[in-house]
Parts: structure tokens; C-alpha cells; sequence
């Protein structure tokens, strides 16, 4: 039987139809090849996003933009059984999470081929953020990654050109026609990456507020429970947490400040209690989910110990040395890492209480001191970005530091530093105490509201 006619596809999904899978593998096969043309893709992007796609529809997407290119097994390649987990996040500023959960994660007993994404928009990547270590390859050839993978059990590494191409073209094709924003093509965007890398559990982060890629809670809500069904559909057991955003995480922006940061994290401290609280609740859900725990508790607990005992920390120094990094990244990051020749404090305007922060606008200050990119091709200085952000609720004097901006040279210093005074709030009265972790979703949109008494909309 000949393929269904492009045009017919994007016809029927304009008049609101359901696709049948051969339409939509049809579709996904002449993306991967090219006999799609960038307006036919674009078109059906936009049909999409205004009739949307049913759970079947997704999960048929999901799986076919995962076979469009190389799907990893790793125990045909040699690792043993040890469950294969990993964490993704929907992005966030000073979301430097991945760098310690992989290794942690890989301490607790599973394996953890992470394979992250760079910078965007206002969001850092991890790629860029381990690209920031000395000699550290985020593209090893594939026996140094089963080496890390074997010896570390966890490599942080960036996505290879193997790895669903479909999505690559179909993303890149999104970015320039405002069809990014659509719940199935995120969902199949990011779980046919996850499933081509061979996972056996998945938790998200997915991340609400004002430096999330969803701000709102319901769309962040709807965004998890997309993810977790479609996952499930698609074979892949998975769990979401919906974290909070309306704070920098953790106390440091960019790139080798957060590996700094998250250096002192495994290396015993000090570590930024919101950044300790969603790293132990995420490493619970994956240890869960790969069937090592039973008891949630007990899983954080468990993550407690191998944090506190050294071994992520072990498993961290042997990833990093196993990729070309230093193996004393841990003892030594100041010799390592990229430091700025201007560091300026930003004041307080006045007495008061941090009330909030405009996170988007803390990111992109950090983009514009050249920590993240304006377009695709930019390079990125990984010395620049924030350090010391005083913590949501911190009580201050007029003229004490609100974080330390690190920049290139004095300009960029006080460009940072006025964007990032109009980006806080300092008050009277000192904001609601808001937790972390807000919520958990599991498969079927069963949505347990951890952090608060309860989710609007939700009984
Ligand atoms: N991240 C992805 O990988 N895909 C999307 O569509 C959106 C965010």
C-alpha cells in the first residue's frame, strides 16, 4: 500500500480527525528522510497545535519519532542488569539538579545514561554546564560512555545526531513556526529521546512559576500528566513532580558557577536546602520506579546516606575522569574551573525582606552577560552568571549583597545588575513559605498534592 498523500494527513488533522498510525508514521518516516517538505511539517506542526492529538495519537507519535533513528540497548552493548534510570526536567535558572542526581542516582545503585540538552531561552543546559570542565567530553565515543557508564554508573553526555533524528528536524522546524507550545508535540519531543536512550524508569521535573517553561500551574500540571500517560502508553514507567520556580535553585547562574556549586554539594556542603529537597525527592521516585526501594521514604533515605557517605561524590570524580575531566574536580574546583575578571555585588535598594523574583528575568540576565545564547550558533563563556542569590524570604539591610554578579568586564557587571534590581522584590512583609516539591503525578492524572493543601482544580 502507497503512503498516505502528506497533504491528506495535514488536511484531515486541520478538520479535527483523530490520525490513524500509519498517517502519523507515514508522516514521521518523511520527516526523517526529507520527503516531507519544511512547510508540510510545519503545517501539520500548526494543525496540532490547534486540534491537539488524543493519548493514542501521542503515544503513536512518541514511538515513531523514536524509531526514526537508533534505539539504545544497553545490555546487548555489555552493562548488566542494574535498572537504567534517569530524571529530565522541563528547565529552569540554576537548575543544576542533573549534575548531582546522576551521580547520586548511580551511588543508590542504578544506571544513568543522561543524556541532556543545551541552553534555552532563559534556561541553562547541562551540556553547557559540563562543557565548563576542563577536557570533560560531552560527546564520547561510545566505549568511553559504557566506560563511565560500567566503572561511574552515570555519564552526563549530549544528545548525538543517532538519537531520534525525526524530532531534531521536527523541533528545529517548531522553534521558527510558533508551534513549540503544544502538550502532544512537547510530550513526544521529549519522551522519544528518552525512550531511544533505552530506559528502563523516567521521573520529570516538571517545573512551575516565573523561570519555568510552563509559569502557570495548570499548564504545568497538564504538561505532567501528558508526559507520565503517554510514557506509560508508550511502555516506560515514569512518574512527575511538579517543583517550584519562582526561585533561583540552589545559589548560584551558570555554567561553572553551578558545577561549583554543585561540586561543594557532593563533596559535603554546604548544600542549598530547596536544591537538597528536590534532588532527594527525584532520586526516590527513579529508585521506586527501577523496583530498589519499595518504601518512598526509605528511598530518600537511602539517597540521604550515599550522599552524606561519599559515595556520589565517588561516582561523580570516576564519571568525570572516566569522560577526560580531572579525577579531583571535587577537591580542587578553583583550579579548574573558569572564573570572571569582574565580580560586583548587586545592593539591596532598601531594607526589608527578598519577597520574589522575576526568575525569566534573573535568566536572561545570565544570557546577556554571555552565560547562555541569543541564537543557536552562539558560544558560551562559561566563567559568567550569579553567585550568593540570597534565598526567597532573606532578610536584608539597605546595600546588602542580593547575589554577586561575575561578567566579563564592568559594562556587562552593571547591565547585570540593573536587570537584576528590577527583577527582585524587597518588602515589609516576607512571602508564604512555599515548598519545593508540590506535587506528584502518576499515570492516569492521579495528581497528589505534596506542598500544599491542595491543587486548584483538584479535589
Ligand atoms: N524540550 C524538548 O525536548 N522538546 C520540546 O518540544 C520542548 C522542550
Amino acid at each position: 500500500m502507497s503512503a498516505p498523500l502528506p497533504q491528506e494527513t495535514i488536511r484531515r488533522k486541520r478538520d479535527g480527525a483523530a490520525l490513524d498510525a500509519g498517517e502519523i508514521r507515514a508522516f514521521v518516516e518523511g520527516v526523517t528522510s526529507g520527503r516531507i517538505t519544511e512547510g508540510q511539517a510545519a503545517a501539520l506542526a500548526m494543525a496540532v497545535f490547534f486540534q491537539g492529538m488524543t493519548r493514542a495519537e501521542t503515544v503513536t507519535l512518541t514511538l515513531a519519532m523514536r524509531d526514526s533513528g537508533e534505539v539504545l540497548d544497553w545490555r546487548a552493548l555489555g552493562l548488566d542488569d542494574r535498572p537504567i534510570a534517569d530524571k529530565h526536567s522541563t528547565g529552569g535558572v540554576g537548575d543544576k539538579v542533573s549534575l548531582v542526581l546522576a551521580p547520586l542516582a548511580a551511588a543508590c545503585g542504578l544506571r544513568v545514561p543522561m543524556i541532556a540538552g543545551r541552553g534555552l531561552g532563559h534556561t541553562g543546559g547541562t551540556v553547557d554546564k559540563m562543557a565548563s570542565i576542563p577536557g570533560y567530553s560531552v560527546d564520547p565515543p561510545r566505549d568511553a560512555l559504557l566506560g563511565a557508564l560500567r566503572d561511574a554508573g552515570c555519564a552526563i553526555v549530549g544528545q548525538t545526531a543517532s538519537l531520534a533524528p525525526a524530532d531534531r528536524r521536527l523541533y528545529a522546524i517548531r522553534d521558527v513556526t510558533a508551534t513549540v507550545e503544544s502538550l502532544p508535540l512537547i510530550t513526544a519531543s521529549i519522551l522519544a529521546k528518552k525512550l531511544a536512550a533505552g530506559l528502563d524508569a523516567l521521573v520529570l521535573d516538571v517545573k512551575l512559576g516565573s523561570g519555568a517553561f510552563m509559569a502557570e500551574e495548570d499548564a504545568a500540571r497538564s504538561l505532567a500528566a501528558s508526559l507520565v500517560d503517554v510514557a506509560a502508553g508508550a511502555g516506560l514507567r515514569a512518574t512527575a513532580l511538579l517543583t517550584d520556580m519562582n526561585a533561583v535553585l540552589g545559589w548560584t547562574a551558570g555554567n561553572a558557577l553551578e558545577v561549583g556549586e554543585a561540586a561543594a554539594f557532593l563533596a559535603g556542603g554546604p548544600r542549598a536546602p530547596r536544591l537538597l529537597d528536590v534532588t532527594l525527592a527525584l532520586v526516590a521516585e527513579m529508585l521506586v520506579m527501577a523496583g530498589l526501594e519499595t518504601d518512598p521514604a526509605a528511598a530518600r533515605a537511602l539517597a540521604r546516606r550515599r550522599l552524606d557517605d561519599g559515595s556520589a561524590a565517588a561516582a561523580w570524580s570516576r564519571m568525570v575522569a572516566r569522560l577526560g575531566g580531572p579525577a579531583d574536580l571535587l577537591e580542587r574546583p578553583r583550579a579548574y574551573l573558569a572564573q570572571a575578571p569582574v565580580v560586583r555585588p548587586v545592593p539591596a535598594p532598601r531594607d526589608g525582606v527578598l519577597a520574589a523574583m522575576d526568575v525569566r528575568a534573573l535568566g536572561l540576565a545570565v544570557v546577556a552577560l554571555g552565560g547562555g545564547r541569543k541564537r543557536a550558533d552562539d558560544a558560551v563563556d562559561p566563567a559568567v552568571g550569579l553567585a550568593e542569590v540570597a534565598a526567597l524570604g532573606t532578610r536584608v539591610a539597605r546595600g546588602d549583597p542580593l547575589c554577586l554578579v561575575h561578567a566579563r568586564d564592568e559594562a556587562a557587571a552593571g547591565r547585570a545588575a540593573a536587570a537584576i534590581t528590577a527583577a527582585v522584590t524587597v518588602s515589609d512583609a516576607a512571602p508564604p513559605e512555599l515548598p519545593v516539591v508540590l506535587a506528584r503525578v502518576t499515570p492516569g492524572e492521579d495528581v497528589q498534592a505534596l506542598g500544599r493543601p491542595a491543587i486548584p482544580g483538584r479535589p
